[in-house]
């Protein structure tokens, strides 16, 4: 069957159909939900590992459309980056993170996510700092997470937009440490003030010497160079153990909360107050 090109066209043409009408579907839909401001942050509380309390919560975008049903950050996102709808996406959706924000306790920390994308833009930065003035979220309190690519893009903005912030108290934070693009040194060129560990090392700490031996070693060079680390996609007590064993100061994941709406995070405090 593999060497009968037609009927591979033939099996293949109706999926690419299905799939770039969904997309255009998709397209559409996110116009709509930006210019009616519908797409909103979930916030997953972030868990101190030294005193099992939570000390903030990372903003996840979602977005629920009434004919297409769920659609997860992983499809908008990039539509968005395409599209150039990002910027507009990424100022709406954290303008009301940090109108959320103020309502929680004054120690608890916000954490955005910005993709490589997004930190090809100059004027990023401004645009960050501006809507931490107008809402009177403090900028000593938001931590910026990026992933490794965008410190290898050669003609990115980032180290302009990352210098910025940084000058106006943001802290940053290297988001899916692990998976693999950037040299150590290209990351260390960078100041950072967190690494957080890749889902798929934490998911496998029980099975995998070899996901135990990174994951220490990750945790090593962080306290080498004086950064905190967050554990991402903590699921079970056995992860939590070797993560605290070695030195693991943040995490997060099912087994502590995944992300929950604005409104559930009075119910998710007092929770905590009863334990
Ligand atoms: P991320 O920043 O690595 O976020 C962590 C993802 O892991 C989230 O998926 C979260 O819901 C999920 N997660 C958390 N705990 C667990 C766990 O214990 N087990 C498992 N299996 N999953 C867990 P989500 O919300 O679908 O977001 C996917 C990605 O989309 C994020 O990955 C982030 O890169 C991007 N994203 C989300 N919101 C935004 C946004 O506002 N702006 C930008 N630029 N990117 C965003
Ligand atoms: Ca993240
Ligand atoms: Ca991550
Ligand atoms: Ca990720």
């Amino acid at each position: 069957a593999q060497s009968d090109g037609r009927s591979r066209v033939r099996f293949f043409e109706p999926d690419i159909d299905i799939h770039v009408e969904r997309r255009i579907n998709i397209e559409r839909e996110l116009r709509s939900a930006i210019a009616a401001d519908i797409i909103e942050p979930h916030y997953q509380p972030v868990v101190s590992l030294e005193s099992n309390r939570i000390v903030g919560f990372e903003a996840l975008a979602r977005w629920e459309n009434r004919t297409l049903g769920h659609i997860p950050p992983d499809v908008f996102i990039p539509i968005a980056e395409e599209t150039g709808l990002i910027n507009a996406l990424g100022d709406q959706v954290f303008r009301r993170a940090c109108l959320d924000a103020t309502a929680w306790p004054k120690t608890f920390s916000l954490a955005f996510n910005i993709s490589p994308v997004q930190l090809r833009d100059s004027a990023l930065g401004g645009r960050i700092i501006s809507i931490l003035e107008q809402t009177g979220f403090s900028p000593c309190r938001l931590e910026i997470e990026i992933t490794e690519s965008a410190f290898v893009e050669r003609n990115g903005a980032a180290k302009t937009v990352i210098d910025e912030l940084r000058q106006a108290g943001v802290r940053i934070a290297l988001d899916d440490f692990g998976t693999a693009y950037a040299t150590l040194s290209q990351l260390l060129s960078f100041r950072l003030d967190r690494i957080k560990i890749d889902r798929s090392f934490v998911s496998h700490l029980d099975e995998s010497t070899d996901s135990r031996v990174i994951v220490r070693a990750i945790l090593d060079i962080a306290k080498g160079f004086g950064l905190r680390t967050t554990a991402e996609g903590v699921e079970d007590e056995g992860q939590l153990v070797y993560l605290v064993a070695n030195g693991c100061t943040e995490g997060q994941g099912y087994l502590f909360s995944g992300p929950v709406q604005a409104t559930g995070i009075p119910a998710l405090l007092d929770r905590q107050a009863r334990r």
